[in-house]
């Protein structure tokens, strides 16, 4: 078979740091040089998030961080806020709905980027968190969050504001205890360049203090113990942490550079797209907004006048590559494609010539 590369926004291409590691034999999760690298990888997390608290490591894909945060954060019956303008931000509305608690939802247009007004509006006196999405990958909005954050701490001090930073964490600038967030989520199939099956949730010290027993699998209070000890409460994917040691030696200490590419990635893509008249879905009353509210995680725009997703598809497919659709309620009206994967500089030229390929073809 010959191989396609990923343009999508998650799973991603690897790092070949992440292949190696993975090919190598099976190693016992209840052993030193395991447990070592658990704490490693959690230490090197706490970094990466910029927080004085902790991060687990939980076995799961990033929906997996986000049941057991909003579950062992809120009680049923307790109020949070979730704006909703994308296929993740819903997905917090989902789950609080599902763990009983009190959901105050809020409807935005999704491709636009969300106002800290928009956000305060949905809060009162009994509003005990919201859920925020930073990088919101359905629609390809960088949400500004420490704008939301500051706006929401004046108002009500008291809030825990958390954070979906699946499709941020390690593509554009994030620090949780600096942005003034309690709590945040990602996974290892997004900017980490990992295989799917690792979730992270960093907490703050004001989520420390607010951690109450959830559940059973997903238990941060429970794993919280276990993992001071550089175990996990059960099976961990010891493979995917190995590897994210792997990846998280050479990434961390790049981690500027990294970002700088990946933004030049991005104006790259829409450039290229813009220049051949497409409209980008990141826009407020029709007008694209400014690189800073894109998420550096993929570019997304609104499929060409007559071009159906499925011929664009194929016009990759062709030329070796894939790229994603439309998600929710932007299904079958635009098109997504990502260098969120490991793409050196020679394979994201190859990236941006196939792209200009397609478009000739197709427009
Ligand atoms: C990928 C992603 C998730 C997690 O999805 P999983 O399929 O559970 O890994 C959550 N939020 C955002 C913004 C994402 O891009």
């Amino acid at each position: 078979m010959s191989r396609v590369r990923l343009l999508t926004p998650g799973p991603v291409e690897l790092h070949p740091r992440a292949q190696l590691v993975l090919s190598g034999p099976q190693v016992h999760h209840r052993t030193a040089p395991a447990r070592e690298a658990f704490q490693a990888v959690r230490e090197d997390l706490k970094a990466a998030f910029g927080t004085e608290g902790e991060v687990l490591l939980l076995t799961g894909s990033g929906t997996a961080a986000m049941e057991a945060l909003v579950g062992g954060l809120f009680s049923p019956g307790e109020r949070v806020a979730v704006p909703v303008s994308g296929k993740f931000s819903e997905r917090w509305a989902e789950i609080a709905g599902a763990l009983g608690l009190d959901v105050v939802r809020g409807d935005f247009p999704w491709g636009q980027p969300l106002s800290p007004e928009e956000v305060l509006g949905l809060l009162d006196r009994n509003t005990r968190g919201v859920l925020l999405t930073h990088s919101e990958t359905s629609t390809g909005v960088l949400n500004p969050l420490a704008a939301i954050a500051a706006a929401v701490r004046s108002v009500h001090p008291d809030l825990l504001v958390v954070a979906d930073a699946v499709t941020s964490l390690f593509l554009a600038a994030f620090s949780l205890d600096a942005m003034g967030l309690d709590a945040a989520v990602a996974g290892s199939q997004k900017g980490l360049m990992l295989p799917p099956g690792l979730a992270f949730v960093a907490l703050g010290p004001r989520a420390l203090q607010r951690l109450r027993p959830y559940g059973y699998y997903l238990n941060l209070d429970r794993e919280r113990k276990v993992q001071a000890k550089g175990e996990s409460a059960f099976t961990p994917a010891i493979n995917l942490v190995l590897a994210a040691r792997a990846v998280l030696e050479v990434l961390l200490p790049g981690l500027e550079d990294q970002l700088q590419t990946k933004r030049g990635h991005l104006e790259r893509l829409y450039r290229i797209g813009e220049g051949r008249g497409l409209r980008p879905v990141p826009s407020r009353d029709g007008v694209p907004v400014p690189m800073d509210f894109r998420t550096p995680a993929t570019a997304a725009f609104y499929l060409p006048e007559g071009v159906g997703f499925e011929a664009l598809r194929d016009a990759f497919l062709a030329r070796g590559a894939r790229i994603a659709g439309g998600q929710g309620a932007l299904k079958g009206r635009t098109f997504r494609i990502s260098l969120m994967g490991y793409f050196p500089p020679e394979a994201a030229e190859w990236a941006f010539g196939v792209f200009e390929e397609v478009l000739e073809e197709l427009l």
